[in-house]
Formats: C-alpha cells, sequence, structure tokens
C-alpha cells in the first residue's frame, strides 16, 4: 500500500515497521481509536523575540501517548493520518485544544500568540476558514493571536486552492506562517499574492550558518525577501546562542530552539517568562 502520492512520501517518513503495510493500517486504526480516547496531547515550544529575548508566542506540536509504545512523535503518525483522512479531526482536536490552552493563559496575564500547523489535505476542505473562525468564537481568542503554519510543499500541492483557502483564512484576520521556507517550491508570484503574516527558516540553513557562507547567504535573502514583502522572520532550530547572535546582527525578528525550550507540556510552559528565555 503506497497512497495516492505515491511511495516516495512513505518511504520519507518511514519508520522501523512502518513500511510493513500491515503495520500502517495498524497506524491509522489505532489513531483512530487514539482520537476517541484522547490518547493525543500537545507540546509547546516558545518563539523567542532576537532583540529582547522575550517569549512571543508558543508553537503547538502534536504527541501520541501511545498505551503501548509511549510517547510518538509526529513522524510516527502524522503521515497514516493525512493519507487515511483522520488529519481533518486530528487538525479539529489540535486547534481546540490549543485555542483552550491559549485562553487559559491568556487569563493569567500572557498574551502570547500561538502557533498551529496545518496539513495541505486542510486547505483542501471547503468551510476550513469558517470553522476556524468557528473556533475562534468560541474560545473568545481574537483571530490576530492564531498562527496557522503551512508548509511550503502544502502551497504548492494545489496552488490555487491552497492560495484560496489561504486568502479565506486572511480574510477572517487568521495568520499565515510559512513553514520549513527555502525547502519547497513557493513560487515568487505566489508569495505576491498572499498576505503572509511569517516565514519560518527553515532549520537545516540556520544549523551551519556560522561556518557556511552558502547558508548565510541564503539565510539573508529569505530575511530581506520577508521583510521587504511586509512579513515578520522567524528562524527554526537554533542550538547555541553564537547562532542566535549571528541571526540578530543579520536582522532576523525571532527564534525558536533547543537553545531556548525543547517542547514542553503545557504545565511547563507557564514557567518562561519566570526563568527567561535568553541566552
Ligand atoms: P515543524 O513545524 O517545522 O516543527 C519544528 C520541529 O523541529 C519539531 O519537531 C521540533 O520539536 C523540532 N525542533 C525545534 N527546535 C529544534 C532544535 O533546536 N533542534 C532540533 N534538532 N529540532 C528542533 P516535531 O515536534 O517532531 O514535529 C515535526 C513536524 O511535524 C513539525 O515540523 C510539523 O511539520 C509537524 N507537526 C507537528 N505537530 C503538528 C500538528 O499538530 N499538525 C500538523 N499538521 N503537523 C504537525
Ligand atoms: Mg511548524
Ligand atoms: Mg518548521
Ligand atoms: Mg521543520
Amino acid at each position: 500500500y503506497h497512497g495516492k502520492r505515491g511511495s516516495a512520501d512513505i518511504v520519507v517518513y518511514a519508520g522501523e515497521d512502518m513500511s510493513h503495510p500491515t503495520q500502517w493500517l495498524v497506524v491509522q486504526a489505532e489513531l483512530r481509536h487514539a482520537l476517541a480516547r484522547d490518547e493525543l496531547v500537545l507540546h509547546y515550544q516558545p518563539k523567542v523575540d532576537l532583540r529582547t529575548g522575550e517569549v512571543v508566542g508558543v508553537e503547538a506540536l502534536v504527541r501520541w501517548q501511545h498505551p503501548q509504545r509511549g510517547l510518538l512523535p509526529p513522524s510516527e503518525f502524522l503521515p497514516a493520518a493525512e493519507q487515511s483522512g483522520l488529519i481533518e479531526p486530528l487538525t479539529a482536536w489540535v486547534l481546540a485544544r490549543a485555542l483552550a490552552d491559549q485562553a487559559a493563559w491568556t487569563a493569567t496575564g500572557r498574551s502570547w500568540g500561538v502557533s498551529v500547523n496545518v496539513s495541505a489535505r486542510n486547505l483542501e476542505k471547503p468551510g476550513f476558514a469558517d470553522f476556524v473562525s468557528g473556533l475562534l468564537a468560541e474560545h473568545g481568542t481574537p483571530a490576530h493571536r492564531l498562527l496557522l503554519e503551512i508548509t511550503e510543499t502544502a502551497l504548492a500541492a494545489d496552488t490555487r486552492r491552497a492560495e484560496q483557502a489561504v486568502l479565506d483564512l486572511t480574510t477572517r484576520g487568521i495568520g499565515i506562517s510559512v513553514d520549513d521556507f527555502g525547502t519547497g517550491y513557493t513560487s515568487m508570484s505566489q508569495l505576491r499574492g498572499l498576505p503572509i503574516a511569517e516565514i519560518k527558516i527553515d532549520r537545516t540553513f540556520v544549523r551551519d550558518v556560522l561556518e557556511a557562507p552558502p547558508s548565510q547567504a541564503i539565510v539573508r535573502a529569505i530575511i530581506a525577501l520577508a521583510h521587504g514583502l511586509g512579513s515578520r522572520v522567524t528562524a527554526e532550530g537554533i542550538e547555541s546562542p553564537e547562532v542566535a547572535d549571528w541571526l540578530r546582527r543579520a536582522g532576523c525578528d525571532e527564534a525558536q530552539g533547543y537553545l531556548y525550550s525543547r517542547p514542553v507540556p503545557w504545565a511547563e510552559v507557564g514557567t518562561y517568562e519566570i526563568t527567561g528565555a535568553a541566552s
């Protein structure tokens, strides 16, 4: 079984057992139950303002608390969810959970925005923007406090439909972030037509930015492009103070990475302000 997008997707994502067709179906069936039994959890990773060192928002990252296999990362089950249609209830769950958590932080005086990753399949679903708007209203969250992270690949998947979905969302005031920028196939004309709130520089360029001139050129170009388009720019995967410093000097606005915090459970997120996220 290779799914409709061909075998390449599965090879990329396959864990130890996942290439086995039976295992693939088992994961789908189990995931269906996981949603029903509330076995998914969100961890949050802070986003830090590179100039002030302050936490300005958090990104929700889904995990599966599997009864036998322990805490599973998204790479173990998202591909199965995307290919089976379970990505719709999964994203609905993630959005509802993240907005409820966001409302709880707001109640304690933290004015953080929350970022949620969405898949191409979510954008293809008619009425997605209305669905998200409805959830925002339910939780009393202003639309601009939510950023939906869309990978470049998702934007490029079905250009017209993806663009329309993005416009539907931004019309309602919801922010759009282009995730893993630099690794996909977004065209410049696509970017020109879309009001993008944030561009996230992929970790692969950030990782070696101190020693690799090509990465430096790419990172500088992405920062200039983002600012020219009126977008904020965030670097992901920052693991050292030296890299953070380089990015700050290069004009990058925000940063995420293990330097500041790994993704952590909700209860630990509230301590960021006290411990200080800056290096
Ligand atoms: P992403 O959105 O690009 O998220 C960043 C990933 O890099 C996360 O992996 C995070 O734990 C990891 N990371 C953050 N800082 C560092 C660092 O300094 N060093 C290194 N080595 N890694 C770092 P994670 O949580 O395993 O998520 C992987 C991907 O799964 C995400 O990439 C995102 O595309 C997807 N994903 C996660 N949660 C959701 C979700 O709720 N819905 C959807 N559709 N996709 C999700
Ligand atoms: Mg992301
Ligand atoms: Mg990313
Ligand atoms: Mg990434």
